[in-house]
């Protein structure tokens, strides 16, 4: 017999491929507010290259959910997250392990937890399939959340609805600084080819001499890095290069490539400098920077190393540092809407990684996103996203405003706030972070509290 339910995008089940973080995450969202949810896993039936187990949000590599201090950017972060009610952040907690000020987590009662909520729901169906083409989004509404290890079939097919140009299989991040910790007096405003005798211009330019050059080459060709997993193939990086692997063809060659002082002329003395580093602004508030150009697979404490040896950078702080890997990303600023639907096709948005964020905590928040902007469109509302003042903004704001040409995936980092307006002391820095992120939190709650979003931690069972 005929069903006769009301089907279509707007009332039928909604359809979230992928039972990772951002999945579990978007299912749990959804299915405890009464939505019906089919989650499509590929695992055990497909595995990925990195996962072992056929758990729902598998940590695939470290079993931290990074710190939980609250004058940090992920502190912070994870406190707007449970205003929400995340179910990520309540089985990190339910599972942790001591580990300092990090929240780390026994991995498999992490997975186990999350796995055994969403069977519980009654409304949620898991489906252990490889979805290998999105299904129609005339009849169904459709969150993509398969990470970034997305399989080979799917991949391919997202490519009719992204373009081949917007969708990435590695990523190649350079990092990014705090642009109070950068010493202005060292660099110079200015573009290449500039107007020489203006201050003005997009790039703060940090000229080297030739023994600094020389110094910073011997330091990066001894430097040690990150080796590649067996499923990366070198081969992907030729386009964007390892700064490391640039030098390593000749200590001239980043003279010639992105340190390159063509077009420049240091005002201070008139004269084009051996080489330079180019800063640009990272967000619109230019709270941070990145090393333009320096993507890297040199291990983190060889960047902050060497990295501190640029002039300027002498005691800058690092809010992200560079890296080149597997990844599978699209260019969410170009394809997405702020509620994380394709523009072209809103029956069907993305979620987690693959929209460009970084980490475990930021793409199960990007689950959440989706699923709190599916269960809006039910009830015929439309969502504000969060204000700009909070890390979940901070993080939605560069997703939505990053310049799409060369976009590169984003974690949270203080330089997602706008710029402090009360100037501190180094030594004072924390407290201050500290102050800045109660205030983030509270205007998180409110903003939650007046779109009717903000929920109790899940009620999962004692450990
Ligand atoms: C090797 C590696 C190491 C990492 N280490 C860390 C780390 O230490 N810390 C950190 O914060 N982040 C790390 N990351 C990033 C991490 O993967 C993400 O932060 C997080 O897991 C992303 O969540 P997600 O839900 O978007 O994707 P995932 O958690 O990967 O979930 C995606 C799910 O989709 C499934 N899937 C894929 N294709 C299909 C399909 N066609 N049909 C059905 N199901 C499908 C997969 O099996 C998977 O379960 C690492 C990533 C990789 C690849």
């Amino acid at each position: 017999m005929p069903s006769t339910e009301p089907s279509g995008p707007l009332s039928g089940p909604v359809h979230i491929i992928g039972g990772g973080l951002a999945g579990s995450e978007a299912a749990w969202q959804l299915g405890s507010r009464g939505i019906p949810v089919v989650l499509h896993e590929m695992r055990p039936v497909r595995q990925t290259a990195a996962h072992q187990t056929d758990w729902l949000a598998e940590l695939v590599c470290s079993n931290t959910l990074g710190s939980k201090m609250p004058h940090t950017a992920p502190g912070i972060f994870k406190g707007e997250l449970a205003v929400l009610g995340s179910l990520i952040v309540a089985a990190g907690e339910l599972a942790h392990v001591p580990a300092g000020g990090a929240l780390a987590v026994d991995r498999d009662l992490f997975a186990a937890t999350i796995t055994n909520a969403l069977s519980s729901l009654g409304n949620v169906s898991i489906v252990r399939e490889e979805v290998t083409s999105l299904p129609d989004p005339s009849i169904t509404r459709t969150i993509v959340a398969t990470g970034p290890l997305t399989s080979e079939a799917l991949a391919t097919s997202l490519k009719e609805w992204t373009s081949a140009d917007d969708l990435y299989f590695y990523d190649a991040i350079a990092p990014i600084v705090n642009s109070e910790t950068v010493d202005l007096d060292i660099g110079f405003w200015a573009d290449r080819y500039g107007d020489a005798e203006s201050s003005d211009g997009d790039y703060l330019n940090l000229p080297m001499n030739k023994a600094e050059y020389e110094g910073f080459i011997d330091a990066l060709l001894a430097a040690e890095h990150v080796p590649s997993k067996d499923f990366e193939e070198e081969r992907f990086f030729q386009g964007c290069q390892p700064i490391e692997a640039i030098a390593g063809k000749g200590r001239e060659s980043l003279r010639f490539g992105p340190m390159k002082p063509v077009g420049l002329s240091d005002p201070r003395s008139g004269r084009r400098p051996w080489a330079v580093v180019q800063l640009r602004k990272e967000t619109r508030h230019g709270t941070a920077m990145n090393l333009v150009g320096f993507q890297t697979k040199l291990k983190y404490g060889e960047q902050s190393r060497i990295f501190r040896m640029i002039p300027g950078l002498e005691s800058a702080e690092f809010l992200r540092l560079g890296s080149v890997h597997r990844n599978t990303f699209i260019n969410t600023p170009r394809l997405l809407d702020p509620g994380l639907r394709l523009r072209q096709c809103p029956s069907v948005s993305f979620a987690g990684q693959l929209i460009g964020c970084e980490g475990y905590t930021e793409s199960s928040a990007m689950g959440l996103w989706a699923a709190l902007n599916v269960a809006a469109e039910r009830q015929g509302r439309e969502l504000t996203p969060p204000p700009i003042g909070t890390m979940f903004g901070g993080l939605l704001d560069y997703l939505r405003t990053a310049e799409p040409k060369g976009f590169q995936p984003m974690n949270v980092n203080f330089g997602l706030l706008p710029e402090d307006t009360q100037r501190v002391k180094k030594k004072d820095r924390k407290e201050r972070r500290v102050e800045r992120g109660r205030v983030a939190v509270e205007l998180f709650s409110r903003w939650a509290t007046d779109q009717d979003l903000a929920r109790r931690d899940p009620a999962l069972p004692a450990r």
